[in-house]
């Protein structure tokens, strides 16, 4: 059984981003391309500001979505460059991010206001899940991450960030 690229869209369409689970994959932009050859399909994608742990959770969800419609073999290959901007988010999803609750962005990469918006105000301690905490560095183990250290049991911890 072989798969067109628009059919592989298509399926890609009824994927939902883990964060905002009103915006498909595609139209959140992040698909950069498919490559189909004989059963073996190839999906390119581009981490969005949405942070690894939603990235991961995408990959997963493309692999379990694609099996399930029966491609054999899928692969996974992550673009960086160019870097995603919240201008690949189609005028569609922005509408739906907008009834979502969700001021949508600007059309331009440098108004970052409303992603910082959806950051967590106070942010909870991993380990005793006290809010007495203070970030440290915008930059903990990985650059998608910002270190923190809880004031109450006194343990840095990383932060996903919103950027
Ligand atoms: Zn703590």
């Amino acid at each position: 059984m072989s798969f067109s690229k628009e059919k592989i869209l298509d399926y890609l369409a009824e994927l939902p981003d883990p964060e905002i689970p009103v915006v498909n994959v595609i139209e959140l932009g992040i698909i950069r391309g498919i490559d189909i050859s004989g059963n073996s399909v190839t999906v390119s994608i581009t981490p969005t500001y949405s942070g690894c742990p939603a990235m991961r959770q995408i990959e997963r969800d493309i692999v379990s979505l694609l099996k399930n419609k029966g491609v054999e073999e899928i692969k996974i290959e992550t673009v960086f460059s160019p870097a995603w901007t919240t201008d690949w988010i189609t005028e569609e999803a922005k509408e739906k991010l907008k009834k979502y609750g969700i001021a949508p962005p600007e059309k331009t990469t440098a108004d970052k206001s409303y992603l910082s918006a959806q950051g967590p105000k106070e942010v909870e301690c991993p380990r005793c899940h006290s809010l007495d905490t203070v970030l440290i560095s915008q930059f903990g183990s990985t650059p998608c991450k910002a270190l923190y250290r809880c004031k109450t049991c006194l343990e840095p911890f990383d932060r996903f960030k919103c950027i």
